[in-house]
């Protein structure tokens, strides 16, 4: 395994409920570094470029509007193993699916207008993560 980094959004649910904090306790807690973070407001633009394999879905809008709803805090993270690891600790993409002691099986669940309020975004491998960085930190090039 080698060092590698990884993009993480608090989504809008996550920054509205708290849950910031706790996810930084996370990451602390099992020694990986943060290198960057800071608060944003997603435009469309950015959240087109983050999500290329959703915009034709029907869903698209609906993720847009949550995603625009509310600040988002992006952090860089690194360690070894990182993408996995925080893949695992932020659980399934459904809240409802999600195991018990993730990130999004502690804080969300299933809303009856089926919408997904999932707490965190998490970069799926090493590459995705480069390009999501360059998305969400443009000034760090
Ligand atoms: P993940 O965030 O677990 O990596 P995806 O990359 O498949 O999942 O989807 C990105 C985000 O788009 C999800 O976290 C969720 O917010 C939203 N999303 C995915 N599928 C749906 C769906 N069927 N309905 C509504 N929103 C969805």
């Amino acid at each position: 395994m080698t060092e590698e980094r990884t993009l993480i959004l608090v989504k809008p649910d996550g920054v509205a409920t708290g849950h910031i904090g706790d996810v930084i306790s996370r990451l602390e807690r099992r020694r990986f570094t943060i290198e960057a973070l800071k608060v944003v407001h997603a435009t469309p633009e950015q959240l087109r470029k983050h999500y290329p394999q959703l915009v034709g879905r029907p869903f698209y809008p609906e993720v847009e509007t949550y995603m625009l709803s509310g600040p988002i805090v992006a952090i860089i993270a690194a360690g070894t193993g990182i993408v996995e690891d925080f893949h695992k600790m932020a659980g399934v993409t459904k809240p409802q699916d999600a195991a018990c002691g993730t990130i999004r099986g502690d804080y969300g669940r299933a809303w009856p207008d089926g919408s997904i309020r999932n707490v965190v975004h998490s970069s799926d491998s090493p590459e995705t993560a480069e390009n999501e960085i360059k998305i969400w930190f443009p000034e760090m090039q």
